[in-house]
């Protein structure tokens, strides 16, 4: 064999570091793994990452991946492509319908009284405007009616105009900014006026007798029968340029959400009586309903094939963004483990299986179903590893309110490189999750289900859920760690000699008010979509 440069420096760095470390390129510092499979995971989760790659693709490329969209389609057959190609088996499985939407171009531009292109995007599951064309029209404002009659009364002067219906924040400037530059008098006395205003809109959406929820739903349908020409909504997620962007219930007219700056900016207009027009238009599709599913992979179990790891990761998203951080890094970082895996521990002892659930967002429906539908699983459940709260480093992990599983556990967990577990937290004997994530669907039959949290990387504000949720958000080197540390949870998991045991805390956490702790009990998922707007 000819001596390559490179591979004479190898060798002379292999006489300082362990023998075992010398067919892999790197080793975790602080720990000497003698497991070839272990160190084998490492050297692939670290030095051939496909996580870029597979990033790129879907958040890029495809895009946001609502449930019931030709999106939603497109990036679970990019999946099923990628695990063909990786040589494992996946498949879709459906498991219901849910209504089916194309979203189209959206754009809203302010006319009068002057002209500025305003940052705005019709929500998800918005009607467009009349065959896609621009609607030029007046903004007014929502009355301040003393009630519902009076209200009603008012309603044929909103027909054909633009509505502004959320509440208008005094400031969107983020509370972190006032914090750090205005005296501490002034950071109280904004936040006690601004407690004041929302009080007092709450009030005044109330006495229209239809009380808005996170959309301000109710009442954007009432508008929508009264023949206006649009919905104009904002949800600031109370950082820099940042909304949540949700889904409309209007029949007919579309529901935008314009940005915090240019939102607030109309509503000065209108209520300074300065005439704000805007034209705007929408483009969109209904498609009925249409089939869901969730995608599954499989690595077969060689020695006990009916028992299960299960990595779990929501994959469908909100639309304003990329759902790249909710839940695009949870997605990226299970198919990346199966790729290691498929590598490092073709032949498991126990069957992996990974679920990319469809419809979280709704209601962890796809994972619900596929408990249902799948007792074998739930039965047969060794552990299930869950991720769902962005790009940081895992650093949390729950034994679930499973007594029985914190040995079990704490074996994986020993096994881990200290550079991966020196970062993480354990919950012993922690609590099962009631809902938030997928692993509630498991963990309330009593199946091991685990969550894995981590670090916050400004999730709530800045990513979840919002129109920044894109590719140049992720932090690879954490996701590299994730992606390892899950296959490594997921090798140790299936190879444990040792059944893990279900037995569950008998005293649970308090409740809301101090009520008695429960276990979570399982909820049956509609198999379509619940209260369909008329259209
Ligand atoms: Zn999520």
């Amino acid at each position: 064999m000819r001596r390559h440069p490179f591979i004479a420096a190898l060798a002379v760095l292999a006489l300082a570091a362990p023998a075992a470390a010398q067919n892999f390129g790197g080793q975790p510092r602080g720990f000497t793994m003698e497991n070839p499979v272990l160190r084998r995971i490492w050297a692939m989760g670290m030095d051939s990452s496909m996580l870029q790659t597979y990033a790129q693709v879907l958040f890029d490329s495809i895009g946001p991946r609502l449930v019931g969209t030709p999106q939603m389609d497109a990036a679970q057959d990019y999946m099923l492509r990628s695990y063909a190609a990786l040589g494992i088996t996946a498949r879709k499985e459906r498991y219901g319908t849910w209504r089916g939407w194309r979203r189209g171009r959206s754009r809203i531009d302010l006319v009068q009284p002057r002209l500025r292109s305003l940052e705005g995007t019709m929500l998800g599951f918005s009607p467009g405007t009349p065959n896609g064309r621009a609607v030029r029209a007046p903004v007014v404002l929502l009355p301040d009616v003393a009630d519902s009659a009076a209200f009603v009364q008012w309603l044929p002067q909103a027909a054909g105009k633009f509505v502004l219906v959320s509440f208008p924040q005094p400031t969107c400037r983020p509370d972190e900014s006032w914090t750090a530059h205005a005296t501490a008098e002034t950071v109280t006395r904004m936040r006690a006026q601004r407690d004041t205003l929302q009080r007092a809109w709450t009030d005044r959406i109330r006495r229209t007798g239809y009380p808005g929820g996170l959309s301000n739903g109710n009442i954007a349908r009432r508008l929508d029968q009264a023949g206006v020409a649009g919905v104009l909504t904002n949800t600031w997620s109370a950082g820099w340029g940042v909304d949540k962007i949700f889904s409309a219930v209007t029949a007919r007219v579309p529901v935008f959400d314009v940005s915090c700056e240019d939102y607030t900016m109309l509503y000065r207009l209108a209520l300074n009586n300065q005439g704000p027009v805007v034209e705007a238009m929408a483009e969109s599709q209904f498609l009925g309903e249409v089939p869901s599913s969730n995608v599954i992979a499989e690595i077969r179990g060689s020695e006990l094939p009916n028992e299960y790891v299960l990595l779990s990761a929501h994959f469908d998203s909100w639309d304003g963004g990329s759902g790249a951080t909710d839940n695009g890094t949870g997605t990226i970082t299970m198919l990346e483990a199966m790729r290691i895996l498929k590598a490092a521990y073709p032949n498991p002892r126990r069957t992996i299986l990974v679920g990319h659930w469809n419809a979280e967002e709704m209601g962890l429906i796809g994972s619900r179903a596929f408990a249902a539908d799948h007792p074998e699983v739930v039965t047969g459940l060794q552990a299930l590893f869950n991720q769902d709260n962005g790009t940081g480093r895992i650093q949390n992990v729950s034994a679930a309110g499973l007594i029985g599983a914190v040995p079990a556990l704490a074996r994986w967990v020993a096994n881990l490189p200290a550079d991966i577990s020196r970062n993480v937290t354990f919950g012993f004997a922690g609590s099962p999750a009631g809902g938030g994530s997928d692993n509630a669907s498991f963990i309330c039959s009593g199946a091991p289900g685990f969550g894995l949290g981590s670090e916050g990387f400004d999730y709530f504000a800045y990513t979840w859920h919002t129109n920044r949720d894109t590719y140049d958000k992720l932090n690879w080197e954490d996701l590299r760690n994730n992606a390892t540390m899950v296959a490594m949870l997921a090798y140790l998991a299936a190879d444990d000699p040792e059944h893990v045991s279900r037995d569950r805390r008998t005293v649970m956490p308090a409740g809301q008010g101090g009520a008695p702790g429960q276990w979570p009990a399982c909820v049956q998922p509609p198999r379509q979509t619940p209260n369909p707007v008329e259209r």
